[in-house]
């Protein structure tokens, strides 16, 4: 279970930059251990450019993680990995700048986590707020769920050509209802 994090696992808030700007949804937690008990592995994936935009730090992403790591835990959620993608083709800081195979819709994140987890990818379910999201889920074959939070709607209205989602729901909850119906 592959899941993009701001709009879709937590509120979009532009590049967040401190822990009070990661705020979940109210049903995300709910949803994460759902797919804990269906047996799914879960893996956000994040492309964060705020790090090559020189907004936050590197080391924020992780310190970013472990915070959402410890509010799940509390929960009695679990995520099996985070993987983040902290380039961007136009950063202003050097050592991020590339066109790398990593930031969505590429989907270097997705198979990198499949390779460390020994994740079949075609049996895999992406769910994200953006096109991008189901790109990056639609170029491993996996089934991909368009979420109406955070730019959703938005992305809703603009439809992509050839970019098709198995599914567009209102929001992770949904989306976990579907999938696990589906599965
Ligand atoms: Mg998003
Ligand atoms: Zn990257």
């Amino acid at each position: 279970m592959f899941l993009d994090r701001d709009g879709t696992l937590i509120e979009e808030a532009g590049y967040p930059d401190r822990f009070e700007r990661l705020v979940f949804y109210p049903y995300s937690v709910d949803a994460v251990r759902l797919f804990n008990r269906g047996g799914f592995a879960v893996i956000i994936v994040t492309n964060q450019a705020g790090v090559a935009r020189g907004i936050f730090p590197e080391t924020f992403v992780a310190d970013a993680h472990r915070y959402l790591t410890g509010r799940l835990e509390r929960g009695g959620a679990r995520v099996d990995g985070f993987y983040y993608c902290p380039h961007h083709p136009e950063a202003s800081v050097p050592e991020y700048k590339r066109a790398c195979d990593c930031r969505k819709p590429r989907p270097g994140l997705l198979t990198q986590a499949a390779a460390d987890l020994n994740i079949d990818l075609t049996r895999s379910f992406v769910v994200g707020d953006r096109w991008h999201d189901i790109e990056a889920g639609q170029a491993v074959g996996a089934r991909s769920l368009l979420v109406r939070t955070g730019y959703g709607r938005t992305e809703e209205a603009s439809r992509k050509p050839g970019v098709v989602p198995a599914a567009t729901v209102d929001n992770l909850i949904a989306a976990a209802s579907w999938i696990l119906r589906a599965s």
